[in-house]
């Protein structure tokens, strides 16, 4: 048996056969590449294909022309290209829907961003691009449910954190090989902009995979980094066989920046700094790229440093999407950003987390909210405190007003609240509490890493003395995976996925642990 039919069965183990039966048969319609296949040289389609903010009526199409994915211009002649696309109600394109053409603009690294609409809700979508001489592997998305309808389920995978040179992404082909999926939020660090390992050498458990240069800084840079992730096929089949909902958190940009502070601004230990005026530069020029390759709405387009990220994706009377953004529009984190016990700073009460605008955004919808509430986010809102007593400025801990604040509508109205993150690297369920030692009002799953921290373990180091800090977590795994969450009326059912080594290839999927969390009663229980 090759590894690729020993891999498709052991995920079939585990429920999934259906949708890697789904990949197959969209690459069986089709003469050319398999989907996720290795591209031909040449091949202007070798970023793939993705889709994005799925609405009732349609989605996003997204690819980028780039036969040369590592130049500066990816390989393309600095002209713009007339592109078609097509959307078919089938995987070999015979019932086509909708189709159209789009411009790929060298000022955009050739990206297009399809807006689709007009289609039936609540069903899969297919859809491919053609010019430049070539046709593109096809795509599969699925159009949310109409706005009155209660469909049975929601089912959403997260994932993030995925540092290309800690190890392969074989939990991204889980992912794709998972059926039925209405959507996949990806809670940022889709790069790291830190500086590269020198090509060849071994890294993470002994892996061989190198950013390549130095800390990206320039468009050109960051452009390099995302085209230098999506040709990455695991990651490939996942965007073309599920519809993402991309956030970012700081790897994007900059590690731990915090609206429009650098890391490096006034901190002494970066004595050359970074102004707020130079930092708006790099944040333009990594927004750029980030746009460029991530299937979004033209409404997250960014303008120099300025960008939109939050907002609603709605799967009918079921449950509701508040994608956030966690760090465009919060204050500098205290204390130096130094973890520890916190400094009084900590409890400044206008601590900023959303931003005046994106929390009232959030408040005015929690307001008349139905169903579940689900906060797609980026880090832990979960307080975590070491057992010296020790916290992370970065983190939700650093700013427990804008926490207690968000909360508050939760709490008031009884909200069915689901908040997923991610950040730590680390697998966690618990609940959370709007006043210590008061009862759950909402429940957090926390996403580990695709690969970030290379092959992990199953409890992270001191897990009995961090579990005691903190009553409230239920769960922690140091492995790398994704979680899985299959909304119901009455209850939602979490599967946390595992990987024993990202550090070789094509190792099986397995489950981590299952919880259950029942409507009207927020807390965990074993599923
Ligand atoms: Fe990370
Ligand atoms: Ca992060």
């Amino acid at each position: 048996m090759d590894s690729r039919a020993r891999h498709i069965l052991d995920l079939s183990r585990r429920g999934a056969l259906r949708g890697a039966l789904a990949l197959a048969a969209l690459s069986a319609c089709r003469e050319g590449r398999a989907q996720g296949g290795p591209a031909m040289a040449g091949d202007p389609f070798r970023l793939g294909v993705a889709s994005g903010d799925p609405w009732p009526d349609g989605f996003v199409a997204w690819t980028r022309l780039a036969p040369a994915p590592l130049e500066p211009g990816g390989g393309m002649p600095a002209v713009a290209v007339d592109l078609t696309w097509e959307v078919a109600a089938d995987p070999c394109f015979t019932r086509i829907a909708r189709s159209g053409m789009v411009v790929a603009r060298p000022e955009s690294a050739h990206a297009v961003h399809v807006e689709v609409a007009g289609l039936d809700p609540g069903r899969p979508w297919f859809y491919r691009f053609r010019g430049f001489g070539a046709e593109s592997p096809a795509g599969q998305a699925r159009t949310a449910p109409a706005p009155g309808a209660t469909p049975a389920r929601f089912r959403i995978a997260t994932g993030g954190c995925q540092h290309y040179e800690h190890g392969f992404f074989t939990a991204w082909r889980g992912v794709a090989a998972e059926p039925d999926l209405d959507l996949v939020f990806h809670y940022g660090d889709y790069i790291y902009e830190g500086p590269g390992r020198p090509v060849g050498s071994r890294g993470w458990g002994g892996v061989v995979r190198s950013y390549a240069g130095g800390e990206a800084v320039t468009l050109d840079e960051y452009r390099q980094r995302h085209a230098q992730v999506r040709m990455d096929p695991d990651l490939q089949a996942a965007h073309a066989a599920h519809p993402f909902a991309v956030s970012f958190d700081d790897h994007e940009v900059e590690n731990n920046w915090a609206g429009p502070f650098s890391q490096r601004h006034g901190d002494p230990r970066y004595p050359a700094g970074a102004t707020v005026e130079s930092f708006a530069l790099r944040k333009a020029a990594a927004f750029q790229a980030w746009y460029e390759h991530m299937p979004v709405r033209a409404a997250s387009l960014p303008r120099g440093p300025a960008i939109t990220a939050h907002r609603r994706l709605r799967f009918g009377r079921l449950a509701t999407v508040h994608v956030l953004d966690t760090r465009s529009h919060r204050d500098d984190q205290p204390c130096d950003d130094r973890g520890g016990p916190p400094c009084a700073a900590v409890v400044r009460p206008d601590a900023q987390m959303l931003g005046a605008a994106q929390e009232a955004w959030l408040g005015r919808a929690l307001a008349d909210a139905e169903g579940w509430q689900v906060l797609a986010q980026q880090v832990p809102v979960m307080p975590h405190r070491s057992a010296a007593g020790g916290i992370s400025m970065d983190k939700w801990d650093g700013y427990p007003a804008a926490r207690a604040r968000l909360l508050a509508p939760i709490s008031a109205r009884r909200l069915d609240a689901v908040v997923l993150s991610g950040d730590v690297h680390q697998a966690r369920a618990g609940t959370l509490h709007a006043a210590p030692n008061g009862p759950a009002v909402a429940t957090e799953f926390v996403g580990t890493s695709i690969t970030s921290e290379g092959d992990g373990a199953e409890l992270p180091g001191r897990a009995e003395e961090f579990l005691g800090a903190n009553p409230h977590l239920a769960f922690l795994h140091a492995r790398r995976g994704y979680t899985l969450l299959d909304f119901a009326e009455h209850r939602v059912t979490a599967t946390f996925r595992s990987i024993a080594a990202v550090s070789r290839r094509d190792m099986p999927v397995q489950d981590a642990a299952r919880f259950v969390v029942e409507a009207g009663r927020p807390g965990l229980s074993r599923g």
